[in-house]
């Protein structure tokens, strides 16, 4: 006999692979989905492909990698006594301390048993009939849920590059984002690092001190600030805790990116030139992602950025002795900030040891890899193993990896063929009671990714338990409410500079990715606010339908 599910108001929930929701992964925003969830008491099933919970920092484990936001701040916030007991070490965690602390709370909250780890969603397919998802899974196995919620993650599908005779190089070859989970020993070999972001930046001065020979091939330099990274004393624990009531509520509710910081109050035209230098020379020591919130127009006005650029490109003259490097290093084709900005650690200063070279490939480009060499068009670099850090198919690469077929069998990549389309990042119409967490259209990557992932789910969470409390069946976005949520994101990343970066969040790493700048720049306070005010017009631009008698539970 089947019941009807508290949550849900399924008839299905009681039987053997059938589940009110089906999230796909289990890093931070799976796991908080699923722990959410369960304070509803739905049934749901979490499947991730990795041996562990962790997400990105399960499979980012390369030589120095590190979160580029406080770790007091880039932290769960759901739970008081959570963030009152654990402790961070550092200013900046290194990648083992965040997976332990993932796995800390995949413990704390007793989380393990609804998350079935190795395992790949392949295919999810909407029934019409049933109003059910079907999810296929890499073990063969078929279930059904009324909710899917793709915990995907935004930098997840890790991309190798298209480089001719790379298959056919004898010695090892890694990719920053899927780096082997036993320790790699670099020392006495020579190493090649292609890719210069944020993985490349970490990597470098790490690999640099173990390999006889690093040879650095470099397509853009990219910008990047001191992390200024130090042991966190009990005393600044403990006042940041003190403080966290007023740091968490400003991150949530008016920082434009989820991080609390000073909100400047002038730009940077404002300032004269001493003035203006002392501030940034002031960031600069303190470190770290906040250098962009020196003054509040260095993202859309050209002429104040290029204050803060110019800043940069002469720290890097100042650090690196030679002067051809460093005038390699400067990056001069894109806007500071309008491509991630890297933090780093002695990143350009490696540049000035004796075993270490800079290959511009803009000016002398890859031809091949051979047996033991990268070829470049002026000659070959002889390695031993090749470090990629080239990079993801971000925001959209992992959601297209599975085969998610809507109404009328249409495909979720057929319908984001030019670009994703979504509703407030968070449903894409056609696609019923499917959510996306962070999805392209939310500030997602332009954010402290955990206080957008807590926002998305608790979001999804009330509206799963309006449309219980409703007898609702399905919700999905109305079209013309997606076109026009569209082209607001468009709009407002037109008034800024980053559609003047060839960028990863333009989709513009990836051969033939249409390219639209796809999160939501608009601020993350300003974009809770606007996903309230939806729910609290009965989910405005959404459409929703009642359960048919039919859907309703009979005694069977
Ligand atoms: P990325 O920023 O996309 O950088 C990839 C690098 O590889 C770029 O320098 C790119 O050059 C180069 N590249 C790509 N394909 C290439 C090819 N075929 N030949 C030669 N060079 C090639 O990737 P990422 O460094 O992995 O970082 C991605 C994002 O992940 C970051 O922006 C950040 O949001 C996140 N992340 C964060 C942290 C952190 O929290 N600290 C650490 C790592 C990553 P072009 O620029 O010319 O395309």
């Amino acid at each position: 006999m089947s019941a009807v599910h508290p949550v849900s108001g399924n008839c299905h929930a009681a039987s053997a692979g059938a589940y009110d929701v089906v999230v796909v992964g289990a890093g931070f925003a799976g796991m908080y989905m699923l722990h959410r969830l369960r304070g509803q008491g739905g049934s749901v099933r979490v499947y991730e492909q990795g041996g562990d919970v962790g997400g990105t920092w399960y499979w980012n484990r390369y030589p120095g990698a590190r979160c580029d936001v406080e770790s007091m701040q880039y932290s769960y916030s759901f739970s008081e006594e959570l963030q009152q007991e654990w402790n961070w070490s550092e200013r900046y965690a290194p990648q083992p301390e965040i997976l332990k602390y993932a796995n800390h709370v995949a413990d704390r909250f007793d989380l393990r048993s609804d998350i079935q780890l190795n395992t790949r969603v392949d295919r999810a397919v909407f029934d019409e009939a049933t109003r059910l998802w079907s999810v296929t899974t890499s073990d063969g196995k078929n279930v059904t849920a009324k909710y899917v919620v793709l915990a995907t993650g935004c930098l997840s599908n890790a991309r190798m590059p298209d480089i001719k005779g790379l298959p056919d190089f004898k010695g090892k070859v890694y990719h920053t984002g899927r780096w082997p989970h036993e320790p790699v020993d670099f020392t006495g070999l020579r190493v090649g690092v292609i890719g210069t972001g944020s993985s490349g930046i970490q990597s470098v001065p790490i690999i640099a001190e173990q390999a006889s020979q690093l040879t650095v091939f470099q397509r853009t330099p990219n910008f990047s600030i001191p992390a200024r990274n130090a042991l966190l004393t009990a005393e600044e624990r403990e006042a940041y805790r003190a403080k966290y009531p007023e740091i968490r509520r400003f991150a949530r509710e008016e920082a434009r990116n989820g991080i609390y910081t000073e909100m400047p109050d002038r730009g940077a035209l404002d300032d004269g030139d001493n003035v203006r230098r002392s501030k940034y020379q002031a960031r600069w020591e303190r470190g770290g992602l906040t250098f962009m919130s020196v003054y509040n127009n260095l993202g859309v006005d050209k002429a104040a950025n290029d204050t803060a650029a110019d800043f940069v490109r002469d720290k890097i003259a100042e650090i690196v002795r030679d002067p051809e490097t460093a005038k390699r290093l400067q990056p001069n084709n894109h806007p500071i900030g309008s491509k991630r900005i890297c933090i780093d650690t002695d990143y350009f200063a490696t540049f000035n040891r004796p075993n270490v070279a800079l290959v511009d490939i803009r000016t002398n480009p890859i031809e091949e890899i051979t047996a033991n060499a990268v070829r470049t068009k002026a000659g070959d670099y002889e390695v031993d193993a090749l470090v990629l850090a080239t990079g993801f198919d971000a925001m959209t690469g992992s959601v297209a990896k599975i085969d998610i077929r809507g109404r009328d069998g249409q495909t979720l990549n057929q319908k984001w063929a030019e670009g994703p389309k979504t509703y407030l990042g968070l449903m894409s119409a056609g696609f019923p009671n499917l959510f996306i967490i962070t999805g392209p259209g939310s500030p997602s990557v332009l954010s402290n990714m955990i206080v957008s992932i807590e926002q998305h789910v608790d979001w999804i969470t009330g509206c799963i338990v309006y449309m219980r409390a409703h007898g609702l069946d399905t919700m999905e976005a109305k079209p013309n409410a997606e076109d026009k949520w569209v082209a607001h994101v468009n709009e407002v990343a037109q008034t800024t500079l980053y559609p003047q970066a060839n960028s990863w969040y333009m989709g513009a790493n990836i051969p033939g990715k249409p390219q639209i700048f796809m999160p939501y720049i608009g601020g993350v306070g300003v974009y809770r606010q606007i996903c309230n005010d939806v729910a609290s017009k009965g989910y405005e631009g959404f459409a929703m339908t009642a359960a048919e008698p039919a859907q309703q539970c009979a005694a069977s």
